[in-house]
């Protein structure tokens, strides 16, 4: 951590790690950040949490990427086997002209064999241009990030019912709201800026209703705490909608004007009454009840939720339940209400909006629309793609599998410790006849690259990133790259010319203006405004307006106008707890890590304060086992096995553990199931089945 006086220049950014987007002021000396600080952003207000302020060292780590790298003819097979400080002898170094001709080579002309993995860490303009790599160059959509394993039920729930994939409310907007649910999401760990507001609501006297399998520290704040049974969400959603319609609390006026098949959910709801819902969801009829009414009688309302929502097999179902409480009490379109999915990634939304998923081109505008598709080529100067929505991410890797695609385009992402079943990426990226990675240090999924192309870091480069608010942010670059690494926008944007695509981009910039050409979202929205204002929320109505923190005030963006009820059924998870296999895991993020911890497990202060895999487990487990906190435990799911530290934690039931997902060590993803939720695509990261015994720490 630099000494705070001593800085020959700053410059305004954004934080590279999660989706709340606080803007940071990065202060420089030689050519190196010496500390942070956080600026007054629409979102944080000059607010940082601990990764903001003292995560930003992994930059200047002695691990990055300096040189492209190519993989030794006489290398070992491929697998998990590079050291990071002994890479030569997996690698060697080449010339850029070399590396880039042999990435190129091995991509060129090879149509379906070929699917790309996009980054949520790069800028909306790299983003856009790897869908477009994908699909002008090859023909096809299989391309697809890692919203896919994040919010994608969320957003195919979004789409289907309210029109638009993005909140309808910023965070900040639980200003003017008397009530709030938090669901499923643990913000004071993951999105800790925006819990701050949420703490002053409470502390205002909002009532503040958490609902989660896991305690956690924003209990304290909460006039509710529901700490309900894992997976039982719909049922327990259904119970309060249930007693909304049972008692007439629900705004009939709302209904009537901005909604359709109120009468299917009202009699779909008439099954799930609390009294019957109690012993399923581990809430009394009681609480379900006090918390329907209070949700309902407030007079401005928001909904948050997270991955505990998103991650299962029921996901798309769960935001249903959530859309559907917010219309029917009225609860959107208005100062201090709304639906607000807590979007992961710092740009999880922006690559999204850029149309980095295999079924949609950028701004949600299907891939199966003739008329969408010519719009494009028509831009791009290219001939027609595919009208198929392309394969997600679980799905490619299944593909590599089966044969069908042999070489892979991956950028800033991580699948080998990300995908669930993990052990299953690693054999398909072991399988692929060539993969190209670019990234900025030598991830787990790099150890399996044929050809590796250094890249940037957030504070090295210029780019827009839009966040949980649907705010577009200025990232500027206030350090270079070290030694012969280049900027992701301009490695893709010479792949793309070596592999036949006549590309002219010379900036970011020029990138920006031709992503504005199809996408409405970005009216009013140009490079120079973002230069001079740093921010602005879309939708922006005017050159002039900061743009929309809520929208549907007025109708959606569906037939009419209406906003649909669509009742979801209780599904139970996919991989039940039986006698071989008792409990129940259950992954997720850490306050000081970020997700597969390449960067934050290469940030001296984060390291020092989370230095070691561990997971979570109540004192009465633990006792039982006979393992002292701190002692070390073994989990065994139907995938696989890791050894991993214990914490004693009374936020976890008794049935339950919690494994943090960063830690390559006792990777959480050799033990998580791979089944999907069928709209989203996603997998169940938030529910297995788990034996849990003592182990030696070796
Ligand atoms: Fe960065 Fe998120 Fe922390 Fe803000 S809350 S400083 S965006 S990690």
């Amino acid at each position: 951590v630099g000494d705070s006086q001593d800085y020959d220049k700053e410059v305004a950014s954004v934080c590279p790690f999660c989706g709340v987007g606080c803007q940071v002021s990065l202060k420089v000396k030689d050519n190196k950040v010496v500390y942070v600080e956080g600026i007054n952003g629409p979102a944080n207000e000059g607010r940082l949490c601990v990764k903001g302020r003292f995560g930003f060292d992994y930059i200047h780590h002695d691990h990055r990427l300096t040189k492209p790298l190519i993989r030794r003819a006489d290398a070992p097979a491929k697998g998990l086997n590079v050291d990071p400080n002994n890479w030569q002898e997996v690698f060697r170094e080449a010339t850029w002209d070399e590396a880039l001709d042999f990435a190129a080579k091995g991509l060129k002309g090879r149509g379906r064999e070929v699917a790309g993995f996009g980054s949520a860490k790069c800028t909306n303009e790299e983003a856009y241009l790897f869908q477009k790599f994908i699909r002008q160059g090859f023909g096809h959509n299989n391309v697809d990030h890692c919203t896919r394993l994040c919010h994608a039920s969320s957003v195919a729930a979004l789409l289907e019912n309210v029109g638009s994939g993005a909140v309808t409310a910023t965070f900040n907007e639980i200003e003017n709201a008397d009530v709030a649910i938090v669901i499923g999401a643990n913000p004071i760990e993951n999105h800790p800026v925006a819990a701050t507001y949420f703490k002053q609501f409470a502390k205002r006297g909002g009532k503040l209703i958490v609902m989660d399998p896991r305690g956690q520290a924003l209990k304290r704040h909460a006039t509710h705490m529901l700490q309900f049974r894992p997976g039982a969400d719909v049922s327990m959603l259904n119970a309060i909608m249930h007693v909304i319609v049972e008692e007439e609390l629900y705004d009939r006026q709302y209904i009537e004007a901005y909604t359709e098949n109120w009468e299917a959910e009202k009699a779909h709801l008439a099954d799930f009454a609390p009294e019957k819902m109690a012993d399923i969801c581990g809430i009394d009829a009681e609480t379900l009840r006090a918390v329907a009414r209070d949700f309902a009688r407030g007079k401005a309302g928001m909904i948050f939720w997270g991955m505990g929502v998103s991650q299962h097999i029921h996901g798309t179902d769960n935001s249903r339940c959530l859309i559907s409480l917010a219309l029917m009490t009225g609860h959107v379109g208005r100062p201090g209400a709304g639906l607000h999915p807590l979007r992961g990634q710092n740009n999880v939304q922006g690559a999204s909006d850029a149309g980095l998923i295999p079924m949609f081109l950028p701004d949600y505008q299907s891939v199966m629309d003739d008329g969408v598709r010519s719009a494009f080529t028509e831009v791009w100067g290219s001939e027609d793609f595919s009208n198929q929505k392309g394969l997600t991410v679980t799905e490619i890797m299944d593909a590599v599998h089966e044969g069908y695609i042999k070489a892979m385009y991956i950028l800033g992402e991580n699948p080998a410790m990300s995908d669930p079943d993990v052990e299953h990426a690693r054999d398909a990226l072991a399988k692929l006849d060539h993969l190209v990675v670019q990234d900025i240090f030598l991830t787990e999924t790099a150890n399996y690259a044929d050809v590796i192309l250094p890249a940037s870091a957030f504070a090295e480069k210029s780019g827009t990133v839009t966040n949980t608010n649907r705010q577009v942010q200025m990232g500027r670059p206030a350090v270079t790259p070290p030694g012969e690494a280049r900027e992701d926008w301009a490695i893709t944007t010479e792949l793309a010319r070596r592999c036949g695509m006549e590309w002219g981009y010379d900036s970011p910039a020029d990138v920006f203006a031709e992503m504005k050409l199809n996408m409405r979202s970005l009216e009013n929205i140009t490079w120079d405004r973002l230069a001079r204002e740093n921010a602005v929320t879309y939708p922006s109505l005017s050159p002039e307006d900061p743009g929309q923190p809520i929208v549907f005030g007025d109708g959606f963006p569906r037939p009419q106008g209406r906003a649909r009820f669509t009742p979801a059924s209780v599904i139970a998870p996919d991989d039940v707890p039986d006698a071989d296999y008792p409990m129940i895991l259950t992954t997720g993020r850490q306050l000081e890590h970020w997700h597969t911890g390449s960067m934050t497990r290469r940030s001296a202060v984060l390291d020092a304060v989370e230095p070691e895999a561990n997971c979570s487990l109540h004192p009465s487990t633990l006792r039982k086992l006979g393992v002292e906190p701190g002692g070390h435990v073994r989990l065994t799911t139907k995938r696989g096995s890791v050894v991993v530290m214990a914490r004693a934690d009374r936020a976890v039931a008794p049935d339950m553990v919690f494994l943090p997902f960063a830690y390559v060590e006792a990777a959480a993803n050799i033990l998580t199931n791979p089944a999907l939720d069928p709209y989203g695509k996603i997998p169940e990261f938030k529910f297995s089945a788990v034996r849990v015994e003592a182990a030696d720490a070796g």
